[in-house]
């Protein structure tokens, strides 16, 4: 049996990297920029999250599934801490989970600072199928609180786009 301690952070940071975003499984949370830091501290393991949208429901699975993998790992002593400054933005998604988003059907994140000031029918989305830019918004939300609903004028196709930006 393997001393809670025999694990380095940067493993552990490794094994929680690769959990499924639970609204979106093609790409992990580490991917989504989600996991932020893994650090021993006296003994105890302190793990930080920032959540992609306030409120998220996504949220608590995250939370679950990370307490499952330090249970399997035999690691009991830990905080899970959730900061929200600074605030998650797109631009922490990588271009490698942005191409999945895509393949997925959803249209990737605009950069943050091209859409911060804009209202959700003003932003032009590029149709994940066709790559048309004659896409409108069918219904600010989705499926869950996260994505919105597009509807391309092209392809004749629904899409989801993943909105969880500040
Ligand atoms: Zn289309």
């Amino acid at each position: 049996m393997k001393e809670q301690s025999s694990l380095e952070s940067s493993e552990i940071f490794q094994l929680l990297y690769a959990i499924p975003d639970p609204e979106v499984p093609v790409i992990t949370i580490g991917e989504l920029g989600v996991l932020r830091s893994v650090d021993w501290v006296n003994g105890q393991l302190n793990i930080t999250i920032t959540p992609t949208y306030s409120g998220c429901p996504a949220m608590f699975a995250i939370e679950a599934e990370i307490k499952t993998i330090l249970k399997e790992n035999n690691i009991t002593d830990f905080k899970l801490k959730t900061v929200h400054f600074p605030a998650w933005t797109t631009d922490w998604l990588s271009d490698d989970a942005k191409k999945k988003l895509s393949e997925y059907g959803i249209a990737p994140p605009q950069h943050s600072s091209q859409i911060k000031h804009l209202r959700p029918d003003e932003v032009s989305l590029q149709c994940p199928f066709c790559n048309s830019d004659k896409t409108h918004l069918t219904s600010w939300f989705g499926s869950t609180a996260c994505k919105a609903l597009y509807f391309c004028d092209n392809c004749r196709q629904p899409f989801e786009h993943f909105k969880c930006h500040h």
